[in-house]
């Protein structure tokens, strides 16, 4: 299961939020909000308690939204549990075909073992293979 993202809207960017107080914005926990300190939230380095500005906030879950929806490059196939682009394991991986146009690149993540998909479409297989070895499923073929 996916869990869903802090919605950044909520953030309020002229106020600042100590830790607790932005945890249960979000409805998280403030360890959460703490490991988002360590990967470089801004904080007041002067005051205490540790305050977050609203805009710092924002901006810094903006910006983790967008890097997340970075599409993976040629050659890789985004594994949802490591929540990283990976490069298949053996560089293989198999299409299957869900009509004439569009199928399904599946292969193994070298890392979790997990199995991961790519919707990719036929005409531009080419642009997202990569180092890949594609298989080509023909299910149904006689
Ligand atoms: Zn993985």
């Amino acid at each position: 299961m996916r869990k869903r993202q802090p919605n950044h809207r909520l953030v309020k960017i002229h106020r600042s939020y100590t830790v607790e107080e932005a945890a249960n914005l979000f409805g998280i926990h403030k360890n959460t909000v703490r490991t988002w300190v360590k990967a470089g939230l801004a904080t007041t380095d002067d005051q205490r308690p540790m305050l977050i500005l609203g805009r710092e906030l924002a901006g810094f879950l903006r910006r983790r939204r967008t890097r997340r929806k970075r599409p993976c490059k040629p050659g890789e196939i985004y594994c949802v549990r490591c929540r990283a682009p990976k490069i298949p394991e053996g560089d293989i991986a198999e299409y299957q075909p869900d009509n004439e146009t569009v199928g399904n690149l599946s292969a193994i993540c070298p890392d979790c073992n997990a199995m991961i998909n790519r919707r990719v479409s036929l005409a531009k297989i080419d642009q997202v293979r990569g180092k890949m070895e594609i298989c080509f499923r023909r299910d149904g073929d006689t």
